[in-house]
């Protein structure tokens, strides 16, 4: 048995390496090629955002659905509002050119895993619960989907979305974390459906605090825009359809009104990917003992 779980580790590490290897992240290199990840191992105490900035927002929309595709990214390429998708493979695959304009026109393309494994409560986890995965089974499904989404679209994610938000393999006793398994690939992990905006100057980049967008009005939602500008903080939301309204939709009336107030300059939003940004975080927060970085445009 032990035997077979390091071959199987091994098999992870080769399967990292080989896939996406060109990547280069700000502040991050993967843990096979040194120390340094983007989760320092001393707390970042400050952060600022770029001159002109008071918040940060980060659109975010999961599982590569079609409504994705046929409404939203029209609708946010009309006000060139740059969004990140956390594609699930299969949808994916059918609508391939699609998701190729979608890259083309700036927007990024993250991991949502390969089998949208979640926890075993739910109908849909039946044969793929989290509860029945080990960390190995999770690492190299994540390199899989990496490789997917490689081949098909050309690009290397940088950012990882977990499916349900749920960070954990394994159950009771035995169950463990596997928030390392992300932030040792990716500079940024995003959750799903909590509380509060994320703050920057010191959070953990692989666990990014993530609020629904789903269903939320205008004016909802520019309640938790305006907390998070109080805090500076960086407002990471995530959706999934996008239309009139309905179950686990973004409504188009919401999306168009946050657009709009995210593009005039007076209101100091920045509005971009989870990749932009987080790299932005990665590069200009100020760790103990070590240099600060340059500081730099939004970019
Ligand atoms: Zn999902």
């Amino acid at each position: 048995m032990r035997t077979m779980i390091v071959a199987v580790s091994l098999g992870v590490v080769v399967v990292g390496l080989s896939s996406c290897s060109r990547v280069e992240l700000p502040g991050y290199r993967p843990v096979a090629a040194g120390p340094v990840s983007p989760n320092e191992p001393l707390p970042p105490t400050q952060f600022e955002w770029p001159q002109d900035k008071a918040v940060g927002v980060s659109l975010s929309f999961d599982d590569a659905r079609a409504s994705q595709l046929d409404v939203g990214v029209p609708l946010l390429d009309s006000f060139g509002v740059k969004a990140t998708f956390y594609v699930s493979i299969v949808p994916m695959r059918e609508r391939l050119s699609d998701w190729k304009a979608v890259l083309a026109t700036g927007h990024e393309i993250g991991n949502h895993s390969l089998r949208h494994a979640c926890t075993t409560n739910f109908s849909f986890s039946k044969g793929k619960a989290l509860e029945d995965y080990t960390l190995e089974q999770m690492a190299a499904e994540l390199d899989q989907a990496n490789s997917e989404i490689e081949k098909s679209l050309g690009v290397c994610p940088v950012t990882f979305a977990y499916p349900c938000g749920q960070k954990f393999v394994g159950r009771g006793v035995n169950a463990k974390s596997y928030v390392p398994v992300v932030a040792s690939r990716f500079l940024a992990g995003r959750g799903w459906r909590e509380e509060a905006p994320t703050a920057p100057a010191v959070c953990d980049l692989a666990q990014l605090m993530t609020m629904e967008l789903d269903g939320l009005t205008w004016e909802q939602l520019k309640v938790l825009v305006e907390q998070a500008r109080k805090t500076g903080g960086w407002l990471v939301l995530c959706g999934h359809d996008v239309g009139e309204g309905g179950r686990q939709t973004v409504r188009i009336d919401t999306l168009r009104a946050f657009c709009e107030y995210a593009r005039d300059p007076k209101n100091g939003v920045w509005v971009d990917t989870v990749a932009h940004i987080g790299r932005y975080v990665a590069e200009h927060r100020i760790v103990p003992g070590r240099r600060q970085a340059k500081s730099g445009g939004t970019r």
